[in-house]
């Protein structure tokens, strides 16, 4: 941030100070996301905006080395009362609340005091990882779908305020209007709502938005969850977004849904992507028929270091109480076409429009994930793959966990890490986290993971997730 920069920013908050008085906007709220996944944040009156553009807001670096529970650890190279960063907010991104008034938000990126990045803040490194992409000629469109879960009064039990059968039309009885009222803030505030509806576990809701790049994702996505969490306090209800509300059932997933692009060709569509071969063999199509080489070869990357990476997407004791098999949560390193088991599931599209909608999607992410960090982990995983032309195993085109364990190991299927604990190991234990990241990064990251496992020693799954409900 030299001069220029900060001159560039302060007049870009000038410019927008007008609007924000004619909207009554008192406050400006600007976010950041640490490394356990809270979403954390400090706000200024609209009019020292300008002040906090140029030359940011103080916040302590220790947020790096918070846990869930709000105390911290410290590692070798974070943690501790000492030092001060700078909070800058991305004006480009501000937005008027619609469901708290006279508020605004706007995501922040953390600097040092002397105007250089911070080596720990993920939004930072989402933007890094992104250049890296464009760098190769490459871009990723994304979007996280949101799964939450509605608690009826503002106690800590978990009280499902709706009943009614899963994706059932019954559910919306009491809660139309609420639900309305997500979709007319979120329309309000620009977000692409794509669909929403009532989920599988109690209470629980999904709510799909349109795709952008991954800084734009991370940053709807977290819009999103405060929109909504907002929204159902308004109406004396509690939304949770933890990995796991009740220790029975199935989770929330804010599954990552990605298609990587080279100019106008999509990659994780088939170069000849009319061709029938997926319809021919449904949901069994082999890689080559499936996928562009390129896009097979990123998602092959994202595949090959997941073990690690789940330390990012799965990033607390409660994710592992998610991660189980048969609960759609993906239990499994493997990947399939439309299989809802696999770990990566490949969403062909509809034949006619396979060239635009062919994603793949990321089912072992839990709401404890920070978004930032995912995006940055997934794209060095895979241009990982596209350096080393990694190709994806086949298909599976089952849930895993029905086949005999013999062949799991014959085909490579391998479980994916079981505890927190495991998938820390393993994040440390594979090179290209600090390749790409550094060592500050991995020691950070490895000891707020080792300090939630620490936090969360002996206490039962019910506990687990009480002690969670909350936090996300
Ligand atoms: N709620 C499931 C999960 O924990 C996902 C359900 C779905 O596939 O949408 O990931
Ligand atoms: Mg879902």
């Amino acid at each position: 941030l030299d001069h220029d920069e900060r001159a560039r920013r302060d007049a870009q908050a000038q410019v927008l100070e007008g609007e924000l008085a004619r909207r009554g906007v008192d406050v400006v709220a600007l976010t950041w996301v640490d490394t356990s996944g809270i979403t954390r944040m400090k706000a200024v009156p609209t009019a020292r905006l300008r002040h906090a553009a140029a030359w940011g807001v103080g916040a302590s670096p220790v947020f790096d080395t918070f846990l869930v529970d709000d105390s911290a650890v410290q590692g070798a190279f974070s943690g501790g009362p000492v030092g001060d960063l700078r909070l800058h907010p991305d004006l480009s991104r501000l937005t008027v609340l619609a469901a708290q008034p006279g508020w605004a938000w706007a995501p922040a990126d953390r600097y040092t005091q002397d105007g250089d990045p911070h080596p720990m803040d993920a939004r930072l490194l989402t933007r890094a990882a992104n250049d890296r992409l464009a760098a190769a000629g490459l871009r990723l469109s994304c979007t996280f779908e949101v799964e939450w879960c509605v608690s009826e009064g503002d106690g800590d039990e978990f009280t499902e305020a709706c009943s009614g059968p899963a994706y059932g039309m019954a559910r919306l009885g009491g809660l139309s209007d609420y639900v309305r009222e997500i979709v007319r803030a979120l329309v309000a505030q620009d977000v692409g709502i794509v669909q929403i509806h009532p989920e599988y576990a109690a209470g629980q809701f999904e709510l799909s938005v349109a795709p952008g790049d991954p800084v734009a994702a991370a940053d709807t996505y977290i819009l999103v969850r405060e929109t909504i969490r907002a929204v159902t306090a308004n109406g004396g209800r509690r939304a949770t977004f933890a990995p796991k509300v009740l220790a029975d059932g199935v989770g929330n997933g804010p599954h990552l849904h990605f298609s990587l692009w080279q100019g106008e060709r999509n990659l994780m569509a088939n170069p000849d992507p009319e061709s029938a071969q997926i319809d021919a063999t449904p949901y069994a199509a082999s890689a080559a028929v499936a996928l562009d080489p390129a896009g097979e070869a990123f998602t092959a990357g994202i595949l090959e270091h997941l073990p690690g990476l789940l330390a990012i997407s799965a990033p607390s004791v409660a994710s592992y109480l998610r991660l189980i098999p048969s609960h759609w949560a993906s239990a499994f390193a493997c990947w399939g076409v439309e299989n809802r088991e696999a770990a990566l599931r490949l969403i062909a599209g509809s034949r006619g429009e396979r060239d635009r909608a062919a994603n793949m999607e990321l089912k072992c992410v839990d709401g404890a994930a920070n978004p930032y960090l995912l995006l940055a982990a997934v794209i060095a995983a895979g241009l990982d793959g596209i350096a080393a032309k990694s190709s994806l195993p086949e298909p599976v085109s089952v849930d895993p966990v029905s086949l005999p364990e013999a062949e799991r190991a014959a085909r490579g299927i391998a479980r994916l890490p079981t505890s927190l604990a495991a998938a820390t190991a393993a994040f440390e234990a594979d090179p290209l986290w600090r390749t790409v990241f550094g060592a500050a990064f991995v020691d950070t990251v490895a000891t707020v993971r080792r300090g939630e496992t620490a936090l969360f020693q002996d206490v039962d799954p019910a506990e687990i997730c009480a002690r969670t409900r909350w936090r996300y």
